[in-house]
């Protein structure tokens, strides 16, 4: 079947300053736009062709995985970015304060582990198989999908995110982060994990 480009949930102006309008056209464009033609391209005439792309990423390898993979992960990482007010669920907000002792915790754990990556990657909060709230890294193309984990927001720490925006500084993108998550989406998902 032919993978379809998701639309943006915003505009491209939505998320400034914190990511720009530049940043957006280039990322979601060029990027994410060639993952989905590129993944396109290659199924052609495999037995993948008449996959959903949660089953190409489960049974392919080489570029077919690392194109599927990278669709799901940027479907994910826009649809974890909101530019309105969102907010935490009450048993989200119990459950980082379980496992984190506080939001400020959760925070700094996840921006640590963000910058502890070595090379391009995500970011990941997921629940893991004890219903607990877990942070991982995947590299390049890798994603929870492929484990027991399931994924309840992610942040994309490859430097085409942000590089324009904050050249080396992964950090303050990580920080201005914060100001973009949307609470909702990671809240809905954790519901429906649990
Ligand atoms: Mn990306």
């Amino acid at each position: 079947m032919e993978h379809i480009l998701m639309k943006l949930p915003y505009g491209y102006d939505a998320l400034e300053p914190m990511i720009s309008q530049e940043t957006l056209h280039y990322h979601y464009d060029k990027h994410h736009a060639g993952y989905v033609a590129k993944l396109n391209t290659l199924i052609k005439e495999t037995v993948f062709e008449s996959k959903t792309l949660e089953e190409i990423i489960k049974g392919a390898d080489g570029a077919i995985f690392n194109n599927a993979s990278q669709v799901f992960n940027h479907d994910f990482f826009w649809k974890s970015l909101s530019n309105k007010s969102t907010n935490q669920s009450t048993y989200l907000t119990s459950k980082i304060d379980e496992k984190f002792g506080s939001l400020e915790g959760f925070k700094k754990e996840f921006i640590d582990s963000a910058i502890g990556l070595f090379g391009s990657g995500w970011v990941w909060l997921c629940l893991d198989e004890e219903n607990q709230l877990t942070i991982v890294t995947t590299s390049n193309a890798n994603t929870p999908l492929t484990t027991k984990l399931k994924p309840l927001m992610v942040c994309d720490v490859w430097e085409h995110a942000y590089y324009l925006d904050y050249q080396n500084l992964r950090a303050d993108y990580l920080e201005n982060f914060w100001k973009l998550v949307n609470w909702d989406f990671v809240s809905s998902n954790l519901e429906n994990a649990s």
